[in-house]
């Protein structure tokens, strides 16, 4: 099988997609990275085991996304840049027939919402073009539906309650910074918490729900209830489910200068006038903030990401949790990213290798729960994302 994957977004996580792309050269034989600064993507290729071909591309622009397609004809766009440029990157695969994966949803730069519908609505004209998207394929989004999907083919009959919990025990040193991009991660954290219960989806104010959960290899961790996308799709794929909700853990230092931050007007995402031009407050901060790249050399420490499920097998109540832990210094060692770029870009690449490889086939616009999750399972083993189960174990309420 000789196949070429195009990686367009050369950051944190891009640089580990190339990594471990490089790492499976039985299935990526060729490489090529784009991205909006071409030196960003020439600094990755040239740490890369293989050469990596690289180019320069504005993906708001789904006129340059096509034109580049078309010069390399890749069999897959691999998009690790933005949320903003998923439609166009999208565009450009179906005018060019190619087939696509992402690792986060789309959402609109004015608003900080982030809904599957725009790309859902791609569904049939992915599907009358004959190609494939794959929605979601990070760690969370990503590894933490395919551990619903097979908690659901191995252990369950019905599940009745998903707790998705998101540990970062690590230490950078820094006094306040993101573990991926700023901007988007800012977005995401300030807004509304929103979880589903009983088919309907409940609203709380931001970080206002808190809850310490005891996590595997780390202990106990104050987590607090946020929304997050992939709560969306599992309620569509998840049978009998009751309730979802998604937690994260923060350190008191993070929300204090966030707080500080919001108060002031920093993570502000409309546009002010500013010395006689406009700026949005947010990307001034971005600009300010330490490039999440650059936390690797001192990064310490564990996470722990895993989902929590409750329900019936045989008739019997069922608990149990299945769950990664990464250790930043070790993935610092392999790629040069800390864990969050890596728990990322791994699975970003084993999404694109069953696709590639045919294993994961459809026509359309698809979540990642909807294959079968048995060699995804078999990947994260192989490719640096070992898995535990936990019988038993359950969030206390
Ligand atoms: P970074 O900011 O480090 O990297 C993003 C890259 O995209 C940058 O190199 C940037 O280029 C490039 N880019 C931005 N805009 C454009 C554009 N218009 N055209 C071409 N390239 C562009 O982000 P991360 O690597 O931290 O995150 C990448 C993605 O991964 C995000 O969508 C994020 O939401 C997602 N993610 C998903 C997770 C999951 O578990 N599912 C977890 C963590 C992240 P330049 O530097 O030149 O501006």
């Amino acid at each position: 099988m000789s196949k070429k994957v195009l990686i367009i977004g050369a950051g944190g996580v891009g640089n580990v997609v190339v990594h471990k792309c490089a790492q499976v050269p039985e299935v990526f034989s060729e490489i090529i990275l784009a991205s909006r600064t071409l030196a960003k993507c020439d600094a990755i290729a040239a740490n890369a085991a293989r050469p990596v071909r690289t180019d320069q591309v504005d993906a708001n622009d789904a006129s340059q996304v096509t034109a580049l397609i078309e010069k390399y004809r890749p069999d897959v766009v691999i998009n690790v840049a933005l949320p903003y440029q998923d439609l166009p990157i999208m565009d450009a695969c179906l005018e060019t027939g190619t087939d696509y994966l992402d690792t986060a949803n789309y959402e609109p730069p004015e608003e900080a919402t982030f809904e599957y519908k725009w790309q859902w609505a791609y569904h049939d004209r992915f599907k009358d073009e004959g190609i494939m998207a794959l929605l979601g394929s990070g760690f969370d989004p990503g590894v933490t539906n395919v551990f619903c999907a097979y908690a659901q083919k191995h252990y369950y009959d019905e599940i009745h309650t998903v707790d998705i919990v998101d540990c970062n025990a690590g230490e950078h040193g820094r006094a306040f910074a993101t573990n991926f991009n700023p901007e988007i991660n800012i977005r995401e954290v300030t807004q509304k918490g929103r979880y589903w219960e009983n088919g309907q989806w409940v609203d709380v104010d931001p970080l206002s729900v808190r809850k310490d959960i005891d996590y595997p290899q780390i202990g106990r961790r104050a987590s607090y209830l946020m929304y997050h996308e992939e709560l969306e799709s599992l309620v569509r794929h998840i049978k009998g489910l009751k309730r979802i909700r998604f937690w994260m853990t923060f350190s008191e230092q993070y929300l204090t200068h966030l707080r500080v931050l919001e108060n002031v007007g920093m993570t502000r995402i409309d546009e002010v006038e500013f010395e006689g031009r406009k700026i949005v407050p947010l990307k001034f901060l971005k600009a300010l903030l330490p490039d999440p790249g650059s936390l690797g050399p001192t990064y310490t420490g564990k996470t722990c990401i895993g989902v929590m499920f409750d329900g019936l097998k045989d008739g019997r109540r069922k608990q149990m949790m299945i769950y990664n832990s990464c250790d930043h210094a070790k993935c610092y060692q392999e790629v040069g990213a800390q864990a969050v770029p890596y728990t990322t870009g791994v699975p970003a690449m084993i999404g694109a290798k069953m696709m590639l490889e045919g294993t994961w086939r459809g026509a359309g616009v698809f979540n990642i729960e909807e294959f079968d999750p048995d060699p995804f399972m078999a990947d994260l083993n192989q490719y640096g994302l070992p898995w535990e189960i936990v019988e038993g174990k359950s969030i206390e309420l």
